[in-house]
């Protein structure tokens, strides 16, 4: 066996709250892959470790081997008359838009971030900010290669063994590892985007703003939409209500080229700043009351698509400022006519001097999706707040549970797992498709662990 064993390390998600020393082990396809995932009793697959809890960490009971995807990053076809490209699941989104937005086609589906590989987006079935009108990363999926427990490969589609392939859609890297996949990407004119802001004075102000935007982006995936919230404000939930559309050559002033040579820049890691960081309610309530004084509403400004897409790409530092402790979001979905539930979450926060960070507010829509994909038609709330008191969230599960919503796995690093089976209804379905593609019963996570997912 050839693959690389770089020994014990300590791994944390992006939130830095949970720590596990685990081995990594970054095997090649010919370096050994199939060998070691037959070798390995318990085994947890990795890509870039951006999800926010331990669901791409060991579990709590031993040292733990996690398998990191990262030599599996070439882009392997792209067919140009179509659009459809073969990628290996340890390449990067950022990767696959510098080749092929400059082109004039763009991922269908991109999160906050450009930074995770294609693995994880389908592990986790990730949502952007058009999820009304495009759904979920995993719609977008022609078929993708899974390596099974027994080491063998499978091709799953939604044609092809279609239990399977939705119960990988989402399905939090325990049935296989995804080695490659095909994703339908779509035309664009430009890389730009043109960005209708307006600032509200209330949560109510806001939450019209988001259900009117949403009426809009039903109709067209190329309609986004986000909501940032000041939740500490004089007036909790006063925003700024962003909507973008994709710009047309038309709209480009004629200076401008269509796709913007400006690029995110390289993500570096940051220490942990000591202590509780920087972050305080007294932080939060100044930084907060400035980004709303100064904004502005205004219509039709020009953005570079890629910079509305993923703000927080420029913003490398956020875990660090939270100090040792690290930062939690807890996000969450309820259907849309349960906006008292978003009320009494914010209120719940304010009360017990817990106000995020960072808040913000988005529409969920219809969509065929995975039994633990995240998105339901309706609302997604999430709050970016300091780990250090995270017993006092544990009321907001029940809250979120009641109202027929559900926290995401994908950030999840809190959650009451006796609630699981309520948020997520098709979980023993979703428990008898797992057991079949993973015969042998490798695959684990801290996060199946500490929810009970696989019991
Ligand atoms: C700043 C920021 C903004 C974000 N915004 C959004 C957002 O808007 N919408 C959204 O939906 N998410 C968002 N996320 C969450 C993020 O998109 C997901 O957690 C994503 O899965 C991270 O991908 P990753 O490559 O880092 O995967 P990891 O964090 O390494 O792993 C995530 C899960 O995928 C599994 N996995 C990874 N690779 C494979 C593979 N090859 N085969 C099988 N399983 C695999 C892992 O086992 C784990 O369960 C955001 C995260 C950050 C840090």
């Amino acid at each position: 066996m050839t693959h690389e064993k770089s020994g014990p390390r300590t791994l944390s998600g992006w939130g830095r709250t949970i720590r596990r020393t685990c081995e990594v082990r970054r095997p090649t396809f010919d370096g050994g892959l199939v060998d070691l995932v037959t070798a390995e009793p318990r085994l947890t697959v990795r890509g870039a470790g951006k999800s926010y809890g331990d669901a791409a960490l060991p579990g709590s009971g031993g040292p733990g081997v996690v398998l990191e995807l990262t030599e599996f990053d070439r882009i392997v076809s792209f067919d140009e008359g179509n659009g459809v490209v073969v990628v290996e699941a340890g390449a990067l989104l950022k990767d696959l838009i510098d080749q092929t937005l400059p082109i004039g086609w763009k991922l269908p589906v991109v999160p906050g971030t450009e930074r995770i590989t294609v693995g994880g987006a389908i592990a986790c079935d990730v949502h952007g900010k058009n999820h009304p009108g495009a759904g979920s990363f995993g719609q977008h999926v022609v078929w993708l290669a899974l390596l099974r427990s027994d080491g063998t490969i499978v091709q799953l589609s939604a044609g092809q063994d279609p239990d399977g392939f939705w119960a990988t859609i989402g399905g939090m890297g325990l049935t296989g590892v995804i080695l490659r996949a095909a994703i339908q990407l779509q035309r664009v004119d430009t890389g730009w985007m043109i960005r209708n802001r307006r600032r509200t004075r209330s949560l109510d102000e806001t939450l019209d703003a988001m259900r009117a935007a949403a009426g809009r982006q039903e109709l067209d995936p190329e309609r986004y939409a986000i909501a940032w919230l000041d939740a500490r404000g004089s007036a909790p939930g006063r925003g700024i209500v962003d909507e973008y559309y994709g710009a047309g050559t038309l709209d480009l002033p004629g200076a401008v080229a269509p796709f913007p040579e400006t690029r995110p820049p390289s993500a570096r890691y940051r220490r942990s700043l000591p202590g509780r960081g920087v972050v305080s309610n007294t932080t939060i309530a100044a930084a907060s009351a400035a980004r709303w004084h100064l904004s502005r509403s205004a219509n039709s400004q020009l953005v570079a698509m890629r910079d509305a897409l993923c703000p927080l790409d420029r913003a490398d530092a956020w875990p660090a400022a939270f100090g040792r402790g690290g930062l939690v979001q807890y996000q969450f979905a309820v259907p849309a006519d349960e906006i008292g539930t978003i009320h009494e979450v914010l209120s719940y926060l304010g009360r017990h001097g817990l106000p995020p960070a960072l808040a913000t507010l988005k529409n969920l829509g219809f969509g065929t999706a995975g039994a633990l994909s995240f998105p339901i038609p309706g609302w997604t709330l999430a709050v970016d707040l300091p780990a250090r008191r995270l017993g006092t969230l544990r009321p907001l599960d029940k809250l979120v549970a009641g109202a027929g919503g559900r926290v995401y796995l994908a950030k999840d690093a809190v959650t009451d797992p006796e609630l699981i089976p309520l948020m997520y209804p098709r979980l023993p379905t979703w428990r008898r498709t797992q057991r079949r593609l993973d015969p042998a019963g490798r695959w684990t996570s801290g996060l199946a662990e500490r929810l009970g997912l696989l019991s």
